[in-house]
């Protein structure tokens, strides 16, 4: 119990460090969301880095700007650029990663507040991002200012990045930074991503993805005289039907360990994205009559989510098997299956260092049990344990999932202080091997 006493003290320090940070928190918060960083297409990245890089020097870290120059949606335009802070600490140790995405999608109807105003009202603010994942940004910026003020010859060092195209994929973000070495784990040892999950809960990783474009083959013929020709859509409707009476009703059933949330999503899913066939749809403005032909190619894509019992070539099997059934079934049905992309199901050990050190630190703070999710959707983790081979990742930070992408998306004040908190404990444990 000697260790217990040091650590309540220093905890005591850092959120009375933290609770005087609270006006700066929300100006920081605010800041961001009034740097409009739609993407698509991309729009202020340099902007953002360039404001983080500003102010994160002016608390000791050293700063770079990286334009992730070739990485698809780069041009003169507009450019992906990233900021990469270190901070290192007076001694030898690991170094700490905080990693969030500085894109924000379209803002859509229905707001009734300005989208990048940053209007505080009711202990909220209000933006497109304050949510996901800008307030996470603003609450993982204190946490590491108010450590470093604290105890500036910290052991290790401490890593804040600002990224581009989570909303896009990450090619020009977290996938560009990991194959350039910035997640190797030589260089850094724990990376926690701030993205909004609710401050009790600690995000483990997400489910896989495989989108597929599936089409069928028919011949043309005039509609008059069907018969004559070969209808690619209803050799489609023939898989939709197979997909229905068979393949989802097995997806359905198929559960998961991975403590996935929303619970519909602890099991396997399949979206059918778009699905066309025949005559290309008339363009705005186009008054004629279409003219009567036998469609000859259906296209669909699907959207399949797959769990971590499941590997990508049985996902991809399955399909195609139930494709061969249709046409073991069907005369003159001709398909294609080609896959579009691709990405495995990542899930950090519930026993890895950063996990418990945030399980402490929710404990700690928030005096209540932590929960451990697993994301239905994939985010930047997937680029860093695959490409960057750096195991060590989680989740974390305030504000509420669902509100993500929504109208009127805000961020809780008081979210934001305690979920920093949190990260300043984690990072101290971290920091001192505390794992
Ligand atoms: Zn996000």
């Amino acid at each position: 119990m000697a260790q217990a006493e040091p650590t309540q003290d220093r905890q005591q320090d850092l959120s009375r460090e933290i609770s005087a940070r609270r006006d700066d928190l929300v100006v920081l918060t605010q800041d961001l969301i009034r740097i409009p960083t739609l993407n698509p297409p991309g729009e202020f990245y340099r902007d953002i880095c360039e404001y983080l890089g500003s102010r994160l020097k002016k608390s000791g870290f050293d700063v770079k700007l990286l334009r992730a120059v070739g990485t698809p949606g780069d041009s003169e335009r507009h450019p992906r650029w990233n900021v990469i802070a270190r901070r290192e600490g007076g001694r030898p140790g690991p170094c700490v990663h905080f990693n969030s995405h500085v894109d924000v999608v379209e803002t859509g109807a229905g707001w009734s507040f300005d989208p990048f105003g940053g209007t505080v009202s009711d202990g909220r603010i209000y933006g497109r991002g304050a949510c996901d994942m800008k307030g996470g940004l603003a609450a993982s910026i204190i946490a590491a200012e108010a450590f470093a003020a604290l105890w500036p010859d910290y052991p290790g060092a401490i890593e804040i990045s600002g990224t581009a195209d989570e909303e896009t994929g990450g090619y020009g973000g977290v996938a560009w930074l990991a194959e350039q070495g910035y997640f190797s784990p030589e260089r850094v040892q724990h990376v926690i991503i701030p993205e909004p999950l609710n401050k009790d809960r600690i995000c483990l990783g997400h489910r896989g993805v495989m989108w597929a474009q599936i089409r069928t083959h028919g011949r043309i013929a005039h509609g008059s005289m069907p018969f004559l020709g070969d209808c690619a859509v209803r050799h489609m409707g023939a898989v939709i039907s197979e997909m229905e009476t068979s393949l989802f009703p097995t997806l359905a059933a198929r559960r998961t360990a991975m403590p996935v949330v929303p619970d519909g999503a602890r099991q396997s899913t399949m979206n059918i994205n778009s699905l066309h066939g025949g005559q290309a749809e008339p363009g705005a403005g186009f008054t004629g009559y279409p003219s009567a032909c036998v469609p000859d190619e259906a296209r669909m894509v699907i959207d399949r989510r797959y769990l971590i019992e499941e590997q990508a070539d049985e996902v991809r099997e399955e399909i195609v098997a139930l494709l061969e059934r249709v046409k073991a079934d069907r005369p003159g049905f001709r398909y294609d299956f080609e896959e579009l992309w691709q990405v495995s199901p990542t899930m950090t050990s519930a026993d890895a260092p950063v996990v418990k050190a945030v399980e402490r630190g929710i404990r700690a703070a928030l005096a209540c049990e932590p929960v451990h999710v697993v994301s239905p959707g994939t985010y930047d983790q997937k680029h860093i344990d695959r490409i960057g081979r750096l195991k060590d990742c989680i989740a974390y930070g305030p504000g509420i999932l669902d509100l993500a992408h929504q109208p009127d998306e805000y961020v809780g004040i008081e979210d934001m202080i305690d979920s920093a908190k949190v990260m300043a404990f984690a990072l101290d444990d971290l920091l001192h091997g505390r794992g």
